[in-house]
């Protein structure tokens, strides 16, 4: 094996044990995780620290999200083979391609047109044919696709947006973080039943805003 084979392969052992040491320990979120690769979803100037337990800057001013808090907000989520699942917020496309592998289907929608369409074509490379993916602003959710079984947000609202609290069905989970867009917020696990809805604080944590209508590029 050559020196840089040695290291990719060192560098995704480490990837994964950084995860269970994070407290990622659902076996079918882990094996997952090993088999998409996130060195897929970076580029340019920081796809050599693809493998580390950081959040990355991508296109649109946005970031991938730390490893071990995707790892931890998909555990959270506890989705099934048959669910269908809403993601808002797709950005480097990550987190979908992962959510894609354990659920039947995955809409996932950004504010900006460039991220969609970049994460489109890696879907595409990986095969990753249960993945629909829109422009549009999450925080009406997708109408015409609800009601769904899972919803996750990856960027922080002041509130959990209303619409999707709606299109949430009854038994459903939603994990999203909460908070000011400019210090810590709590990460949420939301269990809608009969009569209302269950909220859960799991973790604090650093997500850039979630923001109302479409970016510039869109
Ligand atoms: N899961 C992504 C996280 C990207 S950062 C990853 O790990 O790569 C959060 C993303 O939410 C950004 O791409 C941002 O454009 C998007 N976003 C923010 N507000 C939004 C909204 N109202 N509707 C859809 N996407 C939104």
């Amino acid at each position: 094996m050559s020196n840089s084979t040695t290291n990719i392969s060192e560098r995704k052992m480490r990837f994964i044990y950084t995860l269970r040491s994070n407290g990622v320990t659902c076996p079918r979120v882990l094996s997952t995780m090993e088999t998409i690769d996130r060195g897929e979803f970076v580029h340019g100037h920081f796809a050599s620290r693809a493998y580390e337990d950081t959040p990355l800057p991508i296109a649109c001013g946005q970031t991938i999200s730390q490893p071990s808090i995707v790892g931890l907000m998909t555990q959270a989520l506890n989705v099934g083979e048959r669910d269908t699942v809403l993601e808002v917020g797709t950005g480097s496309g990550y987190q979908t391609a992962i959510l894609s592998r354990l659920a039947r289907r995955v809409y996932s929608v950004d504010r900006h047109r460039q991220l969609v369409t970049q994460s489109e074509k890696i879907f595409r490379k990986l095969d990753l044919t249960n993945i629909i993916a829109f422009t549009a602003d999450g925080t009406r959710g997708l109408f015409e696709q609800a009601p769904f079984d899972r919803i996750m947000i990856t960027a922080a609202a002041e509130d959990t947006p209303g619409p999707l609290l709606e299109q949430l069905k009854v038994g459903g989970v939603m994990v999203l973080p909460v908070g000011p867009a400019d210090g810590v917020q709590s990460l949420i696990q939301v269990s809608r039943h009969e009569s209302g809805f269950n909220y859960e604080e799991l973790l604090k944590v650093r997500f850039v805003p979630l923001m109302e209508g479409l970016g510039e590029d869109s």
